[in-house]
C-alpha cells in the first residue's frame, strides 16, 4: 500500500518528470510520443512498478501505462479534483449497543478504491466505515484505528506483538470485542500468533479480510466485516477467530479458531478452512450459532494476560525429494532455536537428513514434525522412518498445522530459551492448536466443495 502522498507509487525518472511539470495524482496529463497522444487522469502506481512508466486513466475508462522514452513530451493540461474522500457524518451512536473496536493492519479489506483515479487508500476511520457499511451502526458502537497499512506478506512477528498490545489497550478500555482487519495471505499466521499472545481473553478477537476488493461487484468485504463485528459484539466465545465466507455464496460467515485456520484457495471467497477441527461458530441471519462444543466463554471479568514476545529464530522447512541435508546444518549454524519440518505423509523425511537432525538436536535445537498433507495427524510409530526420527528426538506435532506450529515455537522462544521447557510448552495445548481426535468428516466436506 503506497503512502507517499501526492505522487503515490512513482519513483526515479517518472517521479522526476511528474514533479517537473507540477503534476499530482488526479491531474489531467498529456503524453506525446512517437506521433501518438495519450491524455487522461494521472493515477497512482503500484509501489513495485518500475520508474519508467506513468499510468493514465484514459477517457474511455481504461488505464494505460506509457513508457517515458527520451522523445516523450509530458505536460499537465488541467488540475484534477483530488481523490479526497469525504465521509458522511457519523451516525448517532446507540448507547444500548455493544462497543467494538476495529484495528486495521492493511490488506484488501482495509482499503478503499477511488473510482475516478483508481487510487487505493486505507479507509478505516469510523466515518469511512459507516459510509461504506452503514449497517454496522445497527450492530455496535464502533471505534476504528489504523495500526498499519501493510500487505500481509510484509507482516512480521514484531507486528504481531504490536497487534497484541493494541488489542490489550482496547480491552482495558472496556470494549465488548475487537476486530482486526488484515490481508488474507498471512491472516492465519497472525490469528495463531494472537491466540498464543493473548491469554485468558475476556472477549472475542476477530480477524477479518476480504478476497475481492470493495470496488468489485463480487466483493466480500462488507459481508465479512459485518459478520466480524457481529461476532465481536455478541459471540458467546472469548477466543481469537477468523471471520470469512463459509461458501462461495453470501449465505453465511463462518468463524474459524485462530490456531486451526488456513487459507486454502487463492481467490475464492470461501478460501479459509478449519483444518482438523470444526469451525467455532457461524453467523446465520445476524445470530452467532456455535458449532464447536468446547470453547472459552465470554467473561468480561476475566483478566487478560498479554505475552507479546516472539523469536525470529524459528524456521519452517518443507521436505521435498532430493532436499540438500545441508539446509538443516545452515539453520543450526545460524542460531536457529527450532525447526518445524513439514514432512511427507505420517511425518517422514529422507534418511539422508537424519545426521543433520541428530546434530541439530544435540546442539539444543528443537526439531518438530508436521505433515505436508495438511489434513490428518502425524503418526511416527507406523514406519521405521518415523520411529528412527522419534529416536533422534524429533517432536511429533499431532494434528497441528505446520504454520501454527511455527508461530507457536516463535512464541515459545519469546518466553524461554530453555529447549526442554520449550518442548514441554510445545506439547501443551495452549489455544486449541491440536486435538485428541482427528475429524475425518471435515476433510471430506472440504474436498466435496
Ligand atoms: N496480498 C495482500 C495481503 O494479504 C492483499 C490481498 C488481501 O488482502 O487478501 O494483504
Amino acid at each position: 500500500m503506497s503512502e507517499n502522498g501526492e505522487l503515490a507509487g512513482y519513483k526515479g525518472l517518472a517521479l522526476e518528470v511528474l514533479q517537473n511539470i507540477g503534476a499530482e495524482i488526479g491531474d489531467f496529463i498529456r503524453v506525446i510520443k512517437g506521433g501518438q497522444v495519450f491524455e487522461g487522469i494521472l493515477i497512482p502506481r503500484s509501489e513495485y512498478g518500475d520508474d519508467k512508466h506513468v499510468v493514465i486513466k484514459l477517457r474511455s475508462g481504461y488505464n494505460i501505462g506509457v513508457r517515458l522514452t527520451p522523445d516523450a513530451k509530458v505536460e499537465r493540461v488541467g488540475r484534477g479534483e483530488k481523490p479526497a474522500f469525504v465521509a458522511p457524518p457519523l451516525p448517532e451512536q446507540n448507547p444500548a449497543l455493544p462497543k467494538v473496536s476495529i484495528i486495521s493492519t492493511g490488506g484488501t479489506i482495509a482499503s478503499r478504491v477511488d473510482y475516478r483515479t483508481g487510487a487505493v487508500r486505507p479507509a478505516l476511520t469510523a466515518s469511512d466505515l459507516y459510509s461504506v457499511v452503514p449497517e454496522l451502526a445497527d450492530i455496535a458502537r464502533i471505534d476504528a484505528q489504523i495500526l498499519f497499512s501493510l500487505y500481509s506478506e510484509n507482516i512480521t512477528p514484531a507486528h504481531w506483538a504490536e497487534m497484541a498490545k493494541t488489542v490489550a489497550e482496547k480491552i482495558a478500555e472496556g470494549v465488548d470485542g475487537v476486530v482486526i482487519a488484515h490481508g488474507t495471505d498471512t491472516m492465519g499466521y497472525s490469528a495463531a500468533a494472537l491466540s498464543f499472545a493473548l491469554q485468558n481473553l475476556p472477549v472475542p478477537v476477530i480477524f477479518v479480510g476480504s478476497q475481492r476488493s470493495a470496488d468489485r461487484p463480487s466483493s466480500d468485504a462488507a459481508t465479512n466485516l459485518t459478520g466480524a463485528v457481529l461476532a465481536a459484539a455478541k459471540a458467546p466465545f472469548a477466543e481469537v477467530a477468523v471471520a470469512m465466507h463459509e461458501t462461495i455464496s453470501d449465505t453465511a460467515i463462518v468463524l474459524h479458531r485462530g490456531t486451526k485456520v488456513r487459507k486454502c484457495h487463492t481467490s475464492r471467497r470461501d478460501a479459509f478452512k478449519s483444518v482438523n477441527a470444526k469451525p467455532l461458530a457461524k453467523i446465520v441471519e445476524k445470530r452467532v450459532v456455535m458449532l464447536a462444543e468446547d470453547y472459552k466463554r465470554r467473561d468480561p471479568s476475566r483478566k487478560l494476560v498479554v505475552k507479546p514476545n516472539f523469536s525470529g529464530k524459528v524456521a519452517l522447512i518443507k521436505f521435498y525429494p532430493g532436499m540438500d541435508p545441508a539446509i538443516i546444518d545452515w539453520h543450526v549454524d545460524n542460531g536457529y532455536k527450532a525447526i518445524v519440518l513439514e514432512g511427507t505423509g505420517l511425518g517422514h523425511v529422507s534418511n539422508r537428513l537424519f545426521q543433520p537432525i541428530k546434530r541439530a538436536i544435540e546442539k539444543g535445537v528443537v526439531v518438530a514434525m508436521a505433515s505436508q498433507c495438511i489434513w490428518g495427524r502425524v503418526n511416527m510409530n507406523v514406519y521405521d522412518t518415523g520411529r528412527d526420527l522419534l529416536a533422534l528426538g524429533v517432536t511429533p506435532l499431532e494434528d497441528m498445522l505446520a504454520e501454527t506450529a511455527t508461530v507457536k515455537l516463535m512464541w515459545i522462544f519469546g518466553q524461554t530459551d530453555n529447549p526442554e521447557e520449550a518442548k514441554q510448552l510445545l506439547k501443551t495445548n495452549i489455544a486449541g492448536e491440536f486435538s485428541q481426535r482427528t475429524l475425518h468428516e471435515e476433510m471430506r466436506e472440504d474436498i466435496k466443495q
